[in-house]
Order: C-alpha cells, then structure tokens, then sequence
C-alpha cells in the first residue's frame, strides 16, 4: 500500500482547527497532570489525609490511562500523516493539478483563473474511455466489485481515477479515500481504513482517562468539603474539563464501537437506510445478458478488435500466417476475458456486512491484544484476494439465487487456468502496460 502524506486542498478553517485543537488538548492534559497526580494525590491523599493507598491507586489508574491514551492518540495521529488510505489519483489530474504554479509566472491573471478552474475538477469529468486505462485490471481480476449503470467501476472525476469499493471522495482533503470515515481536527485529518481501529482505541482510553480524572477529582471535592476545607478551584476545573471531553469520548466511543460491529462508516451511516449498491459479479464466460441485469465483458473491446471479429465473423479473408497468428490470438484472449453480471441490492442491504462478530474482527482484528493495543493495523486494509476489495458477506451469494446468476464452472476456471499457462507473454505485455 502506498505511504503518502496527504497533499490536499484543506480549506483553511479546517486546516485552522486540525492545527489548534491538538494544541487545547494538550494543554488540558497538562492541566490534569498538574490538578489530579500532584494536588490531588500527592497533596491532598498523600499528605493532607494521609491516605498513601488511595493516592498509589489513582496514581497508577491515572498514568497508565494516560500513556494509553498517548500511544493511541500518536497511533492515529501518525498513520493519518503518513498514510491515511487515499486513492492515486489519476495522471491527467496529477498533470492539471502542478499545472498552475508553472503558469502563474508566465501568464496574466486570465490565466490562472483558468488553471484554478481546471484544479477544482473540470478535468476528468468522464470515465476513461480506453478499454486499457491504467488500473481498471484490478477491478476485472476480482469477482465482484462496486460499479456504476455501465458495469465498469465507479469514477471520481475530482481525482481523475477509478473509485474503489467503498472509497469517498473528501472534499476536506480533496482526495478519494478507502472506507473514509469522517474529518477528525481532534486526530489531525481524515479518519479511515487505516486509522480507524486506532481512533476507536483513542476515544476508548480517552474516556476511561476522564473517568479516573472524574472520580479522583469528585472524591477529594466531596471529603475536603465535608471536612470543611473548602473547594479547590482546580479540582473544579477539572471536573469540568473530564465531564466535557469524556462525555464527548464516552460518544465518539459507543458510534464508533456501533460503526464496527454494523460494518458501516460514517459517511455510510448518513444513507444506509436508503442505499443501493450496484455490483459487477462475475460469471461465466459468454453469459448473455438477463432478463433483469446487463452484462459486460472485460477487457474491454478495442475498436481495432472488433474489427477483427466482425471481419472473422463474415468470412472475410486474412492471408496465410497472419491470419492463423491473429486467430490464435483471439482465442487466446477469449479465453482471458471475464464476464461480470450487473446487479443491484435492494435498498438498505449491505454487502461487506459479515456479521456482528465478523465485521468486528475486521476491524480490531482476531485476539483481545489486538482489540486493546494499537499495534497491527485493521485486517481489512490488509484483505488482499481476488473476491473483492473488501471481504463480502453472505449477500453476495443471496445475489446470485436472487438474480439467477449462473455459477462459474470449474471447467470455466480450467480453461481460464490453460490460457493463462499458454499465454505469459501476452499478461506479463499486459501487465507492464498497467500503471
Ligand atoms: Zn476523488
């Protein structure tokens, strides 16, 4: 997987708050440091009340949560800087977006109006229309796959590339971004696939944090006024500082924690109930179009293909050696081809959904250890098959018996395993022309 930082056009309020708030949280951990370990424990238990037990016990409670709390927040915080899960984008608008600072130099203010009109997406409005454009192979290998009315994947024409399953576009980042999640100015940047286990161990020690802060603070608050010393202002502050953040913690925690066990994100939460997924499942070689899904064939046809076929077709008569070699070719690309079914779901069904466990371990991965400390990143950023881009739950087969979808036969898979046996040459030229 790529490591890139994100190179995007962060509006600059946004940009404003992602850079401050990390700030104000550490200035109100500094506070909690300062109120709860030195006044509260050692000033107040250790030396006023003479309570060594209740001290150590907060103590260790409240600098155990904390460095929790730490290790997770830098977690996030770093793996969304470094590699926050977005999509390449495509040449043309890679081209179009280092095109202004170039011309702004040379050329007068009619110019640049121009160029930033182009940066702002103009380019790239339409799906690539070449059959070989670069990375449509990795949507075809797989056997099913999101894609739109036309049977070929989905197109962002901000990025000017093919949107994986489940990839957004982020208008904060103006980059498409795997299984995004939500802008997050508290962790620094965008919430994904790659940072969401993290963010989700984050907001739980966060909150566990703020519960220590909360009953050390609220208990020496209650025995110093019940003995007549009077409130300390601090500890005052604290408690409204931990009520505040952990609330807010306690939140994030409990729809985080929901997100994962339903296998949704955020942005899938905002129409879950009303979405509809079209997909491209794969089927036999040859299956003709049904009477309620469409179908298409990749590679896709090259115009100079075709002509081939309709002139085989009508007899028309190649000379002698090219005409074998050309024969030979064709059936060696027949063979090669993959033939997808385009199918929808019915409103509200979701196709990665695993089930509850399932989806859970996706995310957090297999073993208590994995659940609790961020160290190995989420399974399903890893999930690398030729089903999909992400493990598919059990509709997918629901979709099959739904629409009648023929079964790819193992003498389909033999024949396929044959070609690809008879012709490294022509994948290994394929594959070198694949970005
Ligand atoms: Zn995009």
């Amino acid at each position: 997987m790529a490591r890139m930082a994100v190179a995007g056009a962060v509006e600059s309020p946004t940009l404003w708050a992602t850079r401050v708030i990390p700030l104000i949280l550490a200035g109100c951990v500094g506070y909690a440091t300062y109120v709860v370990p030195k006044r509260i424990c050692i000033d107040y238990f250790l030396h006023t009340r003479q309570q060594p037990g209740v001290a150590i016990a907060f103590l260790v409670l409240y600098c155990t949560l904390m460095c929790l709390m730490l290790i997770t927040y830098l977690r996030v915080f770093l793996v969304i800087q470094y590699n926050p899960g977005v999509v390449p984008l495509g040449a043309g608008v890679i081209e179009s977006r280092a095109r202004p600072k170039k011309r702004k130099k040379a050329c007068g203010r009619g110019q640049e109006l121009d160029d930033l009109e182009a940066n702002s997406g103009r380019y790239e409005s339409k799906p690539d229309p070449n059959p070989d454009s670069p990375g449509l192979e990795r949507y075809y290998s797989k056997d099913v796959f999101v894609c739109a009315s036309d049977g070929r994947p989905k197109w962002c024409s901000h990025c000017g590339n093919w949107k994986p399953d489940r990839a957004h576009h982020s208008s904060e980042i103006g980059r498409c971004v795997r299984k995004m999640d939500h802008y997050c100015p508290w962790v620094g940047g965008i919430v994904s696939e790659t940072s969401f286990k993290f963010f989700l161990q984050f907001v739980f020690y966060a909150t566990l944090y703020c519960l220590v802060v909360l009953a050390a603070g609220a208990l020496s608050l209650s025995l110093s006024i019940r003995s007549g010393s009077g409130a300390d202002g601090f500890v005052i502050g604290v408690l409204a500082i931990g009520g505040f953040f952990g609330l807010f913690a306690f939140a994030m925690t409990l729809t985080g924690m929901r997100y994962v066990l339903i296998n949704l994100t955020n942005i899938d939460d905002l129409q879950a109930k009303f979405m509809v997924y079209q997909l491209a499942i794969r089927v036999p070689r040859d299956t003709p179009p049904g009477e309620k899904y469409g179908i298409i064939t990749y590679p896709l046809p090259k115009p100079e293909s075709r002509k081939y076929e309709s002139g085989n077709d009508s007899g028309t008569h190649l000379s002698g050696s090219t005409s074998e070699g050309n024969e030979l070719v064709s059936a060696r690309d027949a063979l090669a081809t993959r033939t997808f079914a385009i199918v929808k779901t019915e409103m509200g069904e979701n196709p990665w959904h695993l089930g509850l466990y399932g989806n859970w371990k996706s995310v957090m991965g297999s073993n208590v250890f994995d659940w609790l400390l961020p160290i190995r990143q989420s399974p399903c950023v890893t999930y690398e098959n030729n089903e999909s881009f992400y493990e598919m739950g059990p509709l997918c087969r629901e979709l099959r018996t739904r629409y009648g979808l023929p079964e790819i036969s193992d003498e389909n898979v033999r024949s396929e395993k044959q070609a690809s046996e008879k012709m490294p040459r022509d994948r290994e030229a394929h594959a070198s022309r694949a970005p």
